[in-house]
């Protein structure tokens, strides 16, 4: 107290406030009003303080202002807060890079920008390729570290005056303004998917990460930054479906995609109460004999509005939204209800295999449920096959594995689909109970032309067998195919060579005939 008392507020002066924020106040008070605004202030020790000011003329008799009395608060640490807070809303948390937020408002300003200078504005969305199995296989924290490497390497192929930031997840935005011409930002996105080859050390891991990545120009295809940065999204979906690590520049045909993928999705609500699926079946051969053992159920949907709509289209949205489990329950027990069916008309076992989508494994319900559709139809567990991809096994969930290791124990056979397509890890091969080995038909397509498939084919039996597994060669169409799949001792085929995926009664009636002794090749089932 002895030290202030008498002294002028100005002791605390710290130079940080602007001056006309002084004056402001003191036009204020002068004049008879208060005034309350927020100060920089210095303390004894030099430190600066934020204080909120709250001051009021005290005016003698006379109606002269002779006095203020200021009542002072220091809020620093709400100061701070807030500004942390205005960080976090406007800052990615983990790689520092500004957030969906802030990126969007660049992009505005951007955007204005290119309307003054008469230019345009690239807007790069830009997805990692299967992100979601290195988080599952490798653990969120590894994970994480790889997204902040990748932040980095974005941020290293970028030009001065880009903009990084991170959307999301695995979602990335690059902003390039300046461009006379759409396709100057191609040299940018080839960088930087070339960028992306070299491998990703961590730890004592060597990861590799591609991108996929869709571009938008505005004001070409979009007047808006949120419509810009949806249309860049679109075209990072048709860089997916292009098979990866590629980029696409926004078209139209894209937006019609999307809203078919909308109706898509709207439709599929409510397409079970609706008895709009059925289930066609593909007849299974053994090689050795050309005699049909089994059948694969292939899940149909026919809707009113849109038509006939194919598995590969619809059955990635239904995962997406969770619908596949009650459809997939409608799979296991139509399925099943046929393979009791066809047990009795079969002379010899008879196998029914059901795709399952990873999604299907997340549920708790699916092993009981088998388990309950099974007894009630007092079917032999060995009737049914699983057919599962990689994908299923990568989340690296224990309760997907105890999954895996409890229908097992039941009896059911396990097959590995679309081998080939995927990581094709032996190790999965070796560490889980799988039964069959299918051979992806994009193999079994080209073995008759293409010598690398043709070995890849050969080492794909070899090794199954080697590790007693029996082989599937899916997607057989011709005479000279399955020639060379008997050669190498593959054990069964499926595909249009025998029969497409046909109706139950066709099945039925296939059994019935072979019950009443017609030899009947199975190439000629076909309808
Ligand atoms: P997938 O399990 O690999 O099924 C084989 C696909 O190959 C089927 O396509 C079948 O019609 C087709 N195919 C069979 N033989 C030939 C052939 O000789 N040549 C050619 N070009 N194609 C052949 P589909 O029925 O369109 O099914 C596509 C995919 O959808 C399936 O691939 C499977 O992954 C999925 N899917 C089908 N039904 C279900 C289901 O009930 N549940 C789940 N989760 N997925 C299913
Ligand atoms: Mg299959
Ligand atoms: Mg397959």
């Amino acid at each position: 107290a002895e030290e202030l008392l008498g002294q002028k507020p100005s002791i605390f002066k710290s130079q940080n406030t602007p001056s006309a924020l002084y004056t402001e106040l003191w036009q204020a008070i002068t004049n008879g009003h208060t005034w309350q605004g927020e100060l920089q202030n210095r303390k004894k020790s030099g430190e600066i303080f934020w204080e909120h000011v709250y001051i009021t003329p005290v005016n003698d008799t006379a109606g002269g202002n002779f006095h203020y009395l200021a009542i002072k608060e220091d809020i620093t640490i709400q100061k701070t807060q807030a500004e942390k807070i205005l960080q976090q809303a406007h800052f990615d948390g983990l790689t520092s890079l500004p957030n969906r937020f802030l990126s969007l408002d660049r992009l505005g300003q951007l955007m204005k920008d290119a309307d003054r200078n008469g230019n345009q504005v690239a807007v790069l969305f830009i997805d990692l390729d299967d992100f979601k199995k290195v988080n599952d296989s490798l653990g969120h924290e590894m994970g994480d570290v790889l997204l902040v490497k990748a932040a980095e390497r974005l941020s290293k192929s970028i030009r001065q005056g880009d903009t990084v930031g991170r959307l999301g997840g695995d979602e990335f935005i690059v902003i390039l303004p300046g461009l006379n011409n759409p396709m100057d930002a191609r040299s940018v996105v080839e960088h930087l998917i070339e960028d992306f080859r070299r491998p990703f050390h961590i730890e004592s891991r060597e990861l590799l990460l591609t991108t996929s990545v869709g571009i938008a120009i505005y004001p070409n295809d979009g007047k808006q930054a949120s419509e810009l940065l949806r249309n860049a999204d679109s075209a990072m979906y048709h860089s997916k479906a292009l098979g990866r690590n590629t980029y696409s520049y926004f078209t139209d045909a894209m937006n019609r995609d999307v809203s078919k993928r909308l109706l898509l999705e709207e439709q599929l609500h409510g397409a079970l109460e609706r008895n709009e699926f059925s289930l066609h079946y593909q007849p299974q051969v053994a090689v050795d004999q050309r005699r049909i053992v089994g059948v694969e159920a292939l899940l149909r949907w026919h809707n009113r509005k849109l038509g006939q709509i194919a598995p590969t289209e619809f059955i990635p949205v239904a995962e997406q939204t969770g619908m596949i489990v009650p459809i997939g329950e409608f799979v296991i027990r139509q399925a099943l209800t046929m393979a009791a069916e066809w047990r009795t008309l079969a002379s010899s076992p008879f196998k029914v295999a059901i795709n399952l989508s990873p999604r299907q494994f997340r549920d708790p319900n699916l092993v009981p449920y088998l388990k309950r559709t099974i007894e009630a139809l007092k079917l032999p567990a060995e009737t049914l096959e699983l057919e599962i991809t990689e994908g299923v096994l990568m989340s690296g969930l224990t309760y997907v594995d105890e999954a895996v290791t409890e229908i097992s124990g039941l009896g059911i056979s396990i097959a590995m689909d679309d081998f080939g397509t995927g990581y094709s890890s032996l190790s999965y091969l070796r560490s889980y109970p799988f039964n069959v080995l299918k051979i992806d038909r994009s193999f079994v397509n080209d073995i008759t032309v293409d010598i690398t498939d043709h070995e890849l084919v050969n080492a794909a039996i070899a090794m199954a067998h080697g590790l007693g597994l029996k082989v599937i060669a899916e997607g057989v169409e011709t005479e000279e195919q399955f020639a060379l799949l008997a050669h190498q001792r593959c054990d069964f085929a499926q595909g249009y060579l025998f029969s497409k995926p046909v109706e139950a009664s066709s099945i039925t009636a296939y059994l019935k005939r072979q019950l009443d002794g017609a030899s009947e090749s199975p190439a000629t089932m076909s309808v």
